[in-house]
């Protein structure tokens, strides 16, 4: 037995006798399936998808690209997605038995299920996975017919009904990977639209790609494309760390440029005279950008780069994660993608695999000399991808793209403790998916208010993640629209290029799609048969709904490749949720259907019928309240086509009368305590109960609310210069630290320069 092998065997000993210990008490941590369903192809190149890009990797013939790419142009359509039985078998077992030093096969077996690691899941070691069980290479279901291209077997026939359709017009670099995975399914495809209604539209950009869509389901959330802006991120991820500082200690310290300038030179300058000897260093990215375009490190403020005259560009600096966890003396980072199948119920999947992208010049520290190596500390594929050094891989687990299985089978390999790096990141996720879905809310009941047709929203995102050297990930950013490209340019003369397919690409990627299109289902809990969760998971095991399953190729599809954890894991994260019920009041109060903003009369609406209004807060302060923070809010969010107070300010006046009601308390109390008054008012009272008129349209706001399923200026007030504390009222205090840090930025927010209206560009890798 190797030694590599030896030590990965061990330490999944050491973590299932961990698991079988004592019960799990602490609910912060995540007991989850780790996601090595592909260790790499040395071990077992027995791909968890069964692609085609994992057919070429297990057939370990060595293929050059351009050849590959010839050969794969040769064939026709179907026949290049078509793999035979023989194709789909099992991986060669011989690689198994080298890996395993000549064990038979029923022998590795044996051991395999020693390594079953209880609850948390398995960890799989030469042989892929179906069901959520270990299956071995020799064991696979006669049925279990891999690869999107096996021939329907005699039984499974007729029982069909119409194949769920998909209008693929709009899908842009989506549309490789997404005709592989309808073909899969067998379902319909619409490459040029239809006439009458599709049950599935796929945009390669935004919610509104196309337009007028009544029905059916979008991959796209209204919205979504602003909320990931860089600056929209980073202010979401603030508002949730000012309430949880250690739950969301996961992000960078940020700021907003150029209107937290001033903010940024202190504290940075603070930071060096703390401590002579450190030198920080900050990442500076432009709001709207990706990619790595425009993304420069700094040591010192002053080396910020201007725009028009001393404006620097919006954007946001962050502290530079000098201590990154590197593999063969690289800098690289994970992206991981993750579906929003739904925002009411709240829905989350995370992909069981992912892609880990490296640099390709060996890492170092930053100093003066290396600051502007990009290839050394950006991990971006479209910049290292330029480099001399990049190597395009036909294995799955080498070269400057990889599986994230790949790197976790590494790294449990070395002994790291994967298993508490996964469930950080399952952790990670849900947390920044809290951060962004009290905006989405409002987007979405903007665009698609209650009593208007419309389509359903599901959306997957592309989640950068950095490993640090203590193995604690870190969020970089998320994509609204990561790529989905499963092949590469490749130069073949000079000037000529062509795509080859790139194997990494289509194993992850295909995977994403096709079961996201498999949760989407429309038939999906339409039996009455069954429990709807129970029916849920069973047709999903089995590859679809029982009608479309003997429709899909293969009759079995592979497990499902995206895997939920929220609501799964609701009881460790609920409370997390504190600023989604601030939303709610919000909505609840904001009258007119498509308005994102709340007038004066809602704002004073909302007060009297959560009876906040007393001896200490006059409507008068109240008023004042809502000019200061909304004018502040409009200075900062310029692009904006309404008036009005934005959710954001809403929240920051929210934090405001917590912080003046609930005195004695920490802030996380004070707003709870606030939320808990607000929802006893008006559970008690309703919306125009005792004491409380209604908002400006109140048949409309009572109804608002977001089933994302079709079913269902005046005064100028500076709080700062103005009273104390307890003191009159009718002059609040901003005290919370958001407001202050706003408040001291005022110079710099009223010279910021509007951005232009839905710009698309953002989070857009395509
Ligand atoms: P873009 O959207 O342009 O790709 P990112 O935020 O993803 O912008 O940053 C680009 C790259 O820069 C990342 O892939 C990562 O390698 C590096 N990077 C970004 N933020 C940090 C950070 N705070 N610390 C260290 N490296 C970072």
């Amino acid at each position: 037995m190797s030694d590599h092998y030896v030590k990965v065997k061990v330490q999944l000993e050491q973590m299932k006798s961990s698991g079988e210990g004592a019960e799990k008490e602490d609910t912060d941590i995540i007991d989850d399936e780790v996601p090595m369903a592909s260790p790499p192809a040395s071990v077992s190149p027995i791909p968890a998808s069964c692609t085609t890009a994992a057919r070429r990797d297990a057939s370990k013939t060595s293929v050059t690209g351009r050849n590959r790419s010839k050969s794969w142009r040769k064939l026709g359509k179907d026949e290049r997605n078509t793999y035979t039985k023989q194709e789909s078998d099992p991986a060669p077992q011989g690689t198994i038995v080298a890996a395993n030093e000549g064990k038979p096969l029923n022998q590795i077996d044996n051991e395999r299920q020693m390594l079953q690691i209880k609850e948390i899941g398995k960890i799989l070691l030469g042989q892929t996975e179906t069901n959520g069980n270990i299956v071995a290479p020799n064991q696979r279901p006669k049925e279990f017919k891999v690869g999107p291209h096996c021939k329907e077997d005699g039984n499974t026939v007729a029982k069909r009904r119409k194949p769920v359709t998909v209008d693929t017009s709009k899908a842009k670099t989506s549309l490789e990977a997404l005709k592989l995975s309808i073909r899969h399914l067998k379902w319909k495809e619409f490459p040029v639209g239809r006439r009458s209604a599709c049950d599935i539209y796929w945009h390669g950009v935004s919610f509104h790609d196309n337009d007028n869509i009544l029905s059916g389901q979008v991959n796209k959330f209204p919205g979504m494309i602003e909320m990931l802006r860089k600056i929209n991120l980073s202010r979401a991820v603030r508002t949730m760390q000012e309430l949880f500082p250690e739950e969301y200690n996961f992000y960078p310290r940020s700021w907003i440029l150029p209107e937290e300038y001033q903010l940024f030179s202190t504290q940075s300058r603070l930071t060096k005279n703390s401590d002579a000897s450190l030198k920080p260093t900050f990442i500076v990215k432009p709001d709207g950008g990706s990619q790595g375009d425009g993304i420069y490190l700094i040591r010192d403020p002053s080396d910020l780069r201007v725009i028009a005259g001393s404006q620097t560009k919006q954007s946001v600096v962050q502290e530079y994660i000098h201590k990154p966890l590197l593999i063969d003396k690289l800098k690289f980072d994970i992206r991981l993608y993750v579906l929003v199948k739904s925002l009411e119920p709240l829905e989350i999947y995370i992909a069981k695999e992912g892609l880990a992208r490296f640099c390709t010049e060996p890492y170092q520290e930053p100093s003066q000399k290396n600051l502007s190596h990009v290839f050394m500390h950006l991990t971006n594929y479209s910049l290292n991808v330029q480099s001399g050094n990049f190597i395009h891989s036909d294995s799955l687990s080498s070269g400057s793209k990889r599986t994230f299985s790949s790197v976790l089978y590494r790294l449990a390999s070395k002994g790291v403790d994967i298993r508490k790096v996964w469930s950080d990141i399952i952790s990670l996720v849900i947390k920044t998916i809290f951060a962004l879905v009290p905006e989405l809310k409002v987007y979405y009941l903007a665009d698609i208010p209650p009593g208007k047709p419309g389509p359903t929203c599901f959306q997957i995102l592309g989640f950068d993640i950095l490993l640090m050297k203590n193995l604690k990930p870190v969020l970089l950013e998320v994509n609204a629209n990561p790529s989905m490209r499963i092949e590469h340019e490749q130069k073949v003369s000079p000037g000529v290029f062509e795509y080859v397919p790139s194997p990494v690409d289509e194993e992850v990627k295909v995977g994403v799609i096709r079961d996201t299109l498999r949760l989407m289902d429309p038939a999906q809990g339409k039996s009455p048969t069954s429990h709807p969760e129970q029916q849920q998971e069973e047709m999903l095991m089995e590859g679809g709904s029982p009608e479309r399953r003997a429709g899909e190729e293969g009759g079995v599809l592979p497990s499902l490749f995206l895997k939920q954890v929220f609501p799964k894991y609701t009881k460790q994260f609920s409370y997390l949720r504190t600023v989604e019920r601030i939303a709610a009041l919000f909505l609840r109060f904001l009258g007119v259907k498509g308005n994102m903003r709340l007038g004066p009369t809602g704002f004073r609406t909302f007060i009297r019928n959560c009876k906040l209004s007393n001896s200490n807060l006059s409507m008068a302060s109240v008023d004042i309240l809502y000019i200061d923070i909304t004018r502040r809010w409009s200075n900062m969010l310029p692009d904006s086509r309404e008036a009005g107070m934005c959710l954001q300010a809403f929240v920051e006046a929210f934090f405001y009368l917590a912080q003046r009601r609930f005195k004695s308390l920490p802030l996380r109390e004070q707003v709870v305590s606030l939320l808990e008054m607000c929802e006893g008012q008006l559970e008690n009272h309703g919306v125009g109960g005792p004491g409380g008129s209604l908002p400006e349209d109140s048949t409309c706001s009572s109804r608002r609310s977001v089933s994302c399923s079709r079913t269902q200026p005046g005064r100028t007030h500076h709080p700062h210069h103005t009273s104390t504390a307890g003191q009159d009222l009718s002059a609040p205090q901003l005290c919370s630290p958001a407001a202050l840090r706003r408040a001291s930025s005022q110079d710099y927010r009223l010279r910021q320069r509007p951005r232009p209206p839905h710009t698309h560009k953002a989070n857009v890798e395509n």
